[in-house]
């Protein structure tokens, strides 16, 4: 309904990349860790990581059509945590440079990060600041042309790997949302350290990091637009990694649907098929019904994005919906697998570790919950 010979072809470049490039290799790099930027640069070339961006940057100047498409397709990956790495490059630290970047950071990082030539990362959360984006305490001090930052930032995805990072700093002490800056911060300028790759329960093919920024000297042209409006920024941009996580969510649901019913077909017990029992077949028919629904609500969403219009609520419930309905599908599908499903080598005990970390990352539900209420006027 929404996609033409057009998007099918992209979808099947896309499809034809994650068959060959990335799942062949899922299972070594949840032991080792995507390499990104082997990863990106092959990306990169196809151009994949630049679907919306404006070509003088290198971008494809499509539409929301081709990214939903972009994003349900790295959904059919063997465990979600590449689909994270690439959706932190394409769709959660590059959309504010784009939007309020100079011409200056878009030719020296929002290009590179489209050509696949550099990894980058989103670093707002702090051990003391998730939720409470507001409550953040690492500084930015303007001082002879450069921004002086000291602080740290925690559970950054590809933070080992990143050549920069679009990061939320303080720059004054008012205590309205006008007081902080949204900087590109390269990483290889002194001061700045990765403490440790942090060991996590999923997403194990993704590394995450703890970093410190000990007076690091970042250069005053690399403020984001103006040094008081980051935190709208910030917020602008959580807009677009709330989205990114629906069309894949749908995808990695349908995927582990799948999966489980080619298991009951063939899995006998009380000398019939497990498919053949109601209460499964319901259980699955129930979230296929929610899935469906989610899937409607994401075409929904790209609808009024490409209309221009404020997707706050729907996204938040998208991000709600998915987060809720991914965690219950892999839990439920797992019990189906019996003690098959518990065994590493099955790739549903894959989705039951990576699946979790939906209903916490990006905004947590409760932070989904808060953002409806406050929509809805309670
Ligand atoms: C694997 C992984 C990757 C991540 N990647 C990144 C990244 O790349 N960049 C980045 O900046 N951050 C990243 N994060 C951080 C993530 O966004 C935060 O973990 C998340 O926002 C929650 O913050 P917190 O962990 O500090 O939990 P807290 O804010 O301490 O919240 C703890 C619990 O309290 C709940 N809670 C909070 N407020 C309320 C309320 N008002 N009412 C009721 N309950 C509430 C929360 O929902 C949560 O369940 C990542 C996290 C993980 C685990």
């Amino acid at each position: 309904m929404y996609f033409d010979e057009t998007h099918e072809a992209f979808r099947a470049s896309v499809k034809k990349f994650v068959d060959k490039e990335i799942n062949p290799h899922m299972d070594e790099w949840e032991e080792t860790t995507v390499p990104l930027h082997d990863l990106f640069k092959k990306m990169g070339a196809l151009g994949f990581l630049g679907i919306r961006y404006d070509p003088k940057y290198g971008g494809q100047g499509l539409d929301y059509w081709y990214e939903t498409v972009l994003l349900e397709e790295i959904g059919h990956v063997h465990g979600m945590g590449v689909p994270t790495a690439i959706a932190v490059q394409t769709n959660m630290a590059t959309p504010a440079i784009e939007a309020f970047g100079s011409e200056y950071l878009k030719e020296t990082y929002l290009r590179p990060a489209i050509a696949g030539d550099m990894v980058s990362a989103i670093a707002v959360t702090e051990p003391d600041a998730g939720s409470d984006v507001f409550a953040i305490k690492t500084r930015a001090v303007k001082k002879n042309g450069h921004y002086v930052l000291n602080g740290s930032k925690t559970y950054i995805t590809n933070g080992t790997q990143a050549d920069f990072l679009t990061l939320l700093a303080r720059t004054t002490d008012g205590d309205g949302y006008h007081s902080f800056g949204l900087f590109v911060v390269p990483t290889d300028l002194d001061g700045f350290h990765v403490n440790k790759k942090l060991d996590k329960v999923g997403l194990r093919s993704s590394d995450t990091a703890e970093l410190f920024f000990d007076d690091v000297r970042v250069p005053a042209e690399n403020l984001i637009g103006d040094e008081h409006e980051g935190f709208i920024y910030q917020m602008r941009q959580f807009q677009h990694e709330r989205f990114a996580v629906l069309p894949g969510s749908v995808t990695a649901v349908q995927d582990m649907i799948s999966m489980t019913v080619d298991y009951l077909r063939q899995r006998v017990v009380f000398g019939k098929p497990l498919i053949t029992k109601q209460v499964l077949r319901h259980r699955l028919a129930g979230w296929i019904t929610r899935n469906e629904a989610l899937k409607q609500l994401t075409y929904h969403i790209v609808r009024m994005k490409t209309e221009g219009r404020d997707a706050t609520r729907e996204v938040s419930m998208g991000k709600l919906l998915a987060g809720q309905l991914i965690s219950e599908v892999a839990t439920g599908c797992l019990q189906m697998f019996g003690g098959m499903g518990f065994m590493n080598e099955t790739l549903i005990s894959r989705y039951f570790r990576d699946t979790r970390i939906m209903s916490i990352g990006g905004g947590a539900d409760e932070v989904m919950c808060e953002i409806i209420s406050r929509i809805e006027g309670f």
